[in-house]
């Protein structure tokens, strides 16, 4: 999935969205606006057409009329076909009306007998279709070229001209038909009728006018002539129709006598002037969609800058909190609600995260703390625990344990470097007396402040040692002079008989002293020769030593 920026999806949907909405309008509009300027057209074409082809009959009927009461005049009637009223009535007629090329009277057999300006007379007209037609009854016909009158007529150029024929039998008195009055009218009179119709309407300056005969066959314009319009064009039962690149519209123009002649008039703009009005329309909605697009994508990106730029914000300050990066901001004014309401959101839950995490450190650094006093603690139960295996609980000298390994190890020595060394047995004298006159606490006490007397006056070198009971024993590692071990005994025996005793007064030792002997097969040995002396001691009246 692409990821884009909140800002580039809200422009290019608001544009998109814009200019789809822009442009299915414009296609919309543009369709009905089409549809109606081919509604508009037809109908324009229509009217136009009705009216010329309206104008045209009546002109039609008119000149046939005209042909038809002239030749049952009373001159025609008297039977005479030469007399020279015939030609004078005719001149008449064809002097007052412009139309007429010719006009002259043909007898049965179709010998022209008068014409006016003479043009044909004494000529055959029998195989022409207005003088049989004209046998019968009242004739129009369609236009024709005629060379040979068309050279014999004033300003002619040889050039073929065409002509629109009217016929009328002429009758005797007695009903009889003795011959035809025929008259040629100018092609260009009909063609002039229609333009000037056209004209007259005031249609657009593009609108073509068409007169097509029964056939379809195009008569007017010239340029067009002969060519064929298929017959359901004529007939189209709206009135107008569209193909071929044309609004078309066909109206038959009634005929005058016969039916022979059923001309039609047809309308017709090309479909691309017609409709070029819609079609500028449609080019400026498009147009209009563009603009509309560009400026909605425009907003759309000024809005969406003023949307997204608090949410990038936000995500950026998020990125910093995460990051664990200083500066993070949490705007909180925004127009926006929920905008406004997710930076208060964001900051709470960040100052609570954070705060979390302070306390989270805070706790950390505490139980780092006590971990630390935990272990110092139990470093120093270990040391004690360490000293107590080895030390006397009460009077902190060496225990029995202890100097049993210290003498163990003097023992081996010996043996190896021939290290002599003394034991020297210290028991308090009556102290059996002293915790039953004064008690078992004031005894601890002498037990305590005896220890210490017995330390201050050895040696550092010297091994002390609680032995048992009221009992201390004494390892002297140096036996010469000065400091042999009876001389060592005698130092310690009367520092305690010189000593004071809380409540007890003076406390008095006898001393026991073994002296270590190559022959000796094991440390029993030695303390056993140390406890004998030190009962020598005891049984010669205490505090001495042996
Ligand atoms: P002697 O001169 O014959 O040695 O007489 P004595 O009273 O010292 O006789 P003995 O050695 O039999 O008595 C030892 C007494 O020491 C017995 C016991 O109650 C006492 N004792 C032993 N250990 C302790 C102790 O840790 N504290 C106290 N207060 N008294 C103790
Ligand atoms: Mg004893
Ligand atoms: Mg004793």
């Amino acid at each position: 999935m692409i990821k884009a920026s909140l800002r580039s999806h809200l422009t290019l949907w608001f544009a998109g969205l814009s200019l789809l909405t822009l442009v299915s309008v414009g296609f919309y509009v543009g369709h009905i606006a089409t549809e109606q300027m081919k509604l508009a057209s037809g109908n324009a074409l229509l009217s136009t057409a009705r009216s010329t082809a309206a104008l045209l009959a009546v002109q039609l009927r008119e000149r046939q009329l005209e042909v038809s009461l002239l030749s049952r005049a009373p001159v025609f009637r008297r039977g005479n076909l030469d007399d020279p009223d015939i030609l004078t009535s005719m001149q008449l007629r064809t002097q007052s009306r412009a139309e007429y090329a010719w006009m002259g009277v043909a007898d049965s057999d179709g010998h022209v007998r008068q014409a006016v300006n003479g043009l044909l007379v004494d000529q055959s007209v029998k195989a022409r279709p207005w003088f049989q037609a004209g046998l019968q009854g009242n004739y129009t016909g369609d236009p024709h070229e005629a060379v040979l009158l068309a050279k014999l007529l004033p300003g002619a150029t040889g050039e073929p001209w065409r002509f629109i024929d009217f016929a009328a039998p002429i009758r005797n008195a007695e009903g009889q038909v003795i011959g035809v009055l025929g008259a040629h009218a100018h092609w260009t009179w009909v063609t002039q009728i229609v333009d000037s119709a056209v004209m007259q309407k005031g249609a657009a300056p593009d609108v073509e006018a068409l007169i097509i005969d029964s056939d379809g066959k195009v008569l007017y314009p010239e340029q067009l002539a002969g060519e064929q319009l298929p017959q359901d064009r004529l007939s189209n039962t709206t009135g107008w129709s569209v193909d071929n690149g044309y609004v078309t519209s066909a109206v038959a123009v009634p005929s005058p006598s016969n039916s022979s002649l059923t001309w039609y008039i047809v309308m017709r703009q090309p479909l691309e002037i017609a409709l070029h009005p819609a079609r500028v329309l449609l080019y400026k909605l498009l147009l209009l969609g563009v603009i509309a697009a560009v400026a909605f994508g425009f907003v759309a990106y000024y809005l969406a800058l003023h949307l997204s730029r608090p949410i990038e914000d936000l995500a950026r300050s998020a990125k910093q909190v995460q990051d664990h990066q200083p500066g993070a901001f949490f705007p909180q004014d925004h127009f926006v609600l929920e905008i406004a309401q997710l930076g208060q959101s964001i900051k709470s839950m960040t100052q609570s995260l954070l705060g979390k995490e302070r306390e989270l450190q805070e706790t950390n650094a505490s139980l780092e703390a006590i971990v630390a006093q935990r272990t110092a603690a139990l470093t120093q139960a270990n040391a004690e625990l360490l000293n107590l295996a080895s030390h006397d609980a009460l009077t902190g000298v060496y225990n029995r344990r202890r100097f049993d390994e210290k003498l163990a190890e003097y023992s081996l020595l010996f043996q190896r470097s021939a290290r002599a060394f003394a034991l020297l047995l210290i028991d308090v004298d009556h102290f059996k007396r002293i915790n039953d006159t004064h008690g078992h606490a004031v005894g601890d006490d002498v037990l305590r402040q005896l220890a210490q007397l017995i330390q201050q006056t050895t040696r550092a070198t010297d091994f002390v040692a609680r032995y048992g009971g009221e009992e201390f024993a004494v390892l002297l590692p140096e036996i010469e002079a000065p400091d042999s071990p009876d001389v060592v005994a005698e130092k310690i025996r009367t520092a305690i008989a010189g000593a004071h005793f809380e409540w007890v007064g003076q406390v008095t030792v006898s001393v026991g002293i073994g002296l270590v002997e190559a022959s000796d097969s094991d440390t029993t040995v030695l303390i056993k020769r140390a406890d004998q002396q030190l009962y020598l001691a005891k049984s010669s009246g205490r505090n001495r030593v042996a």
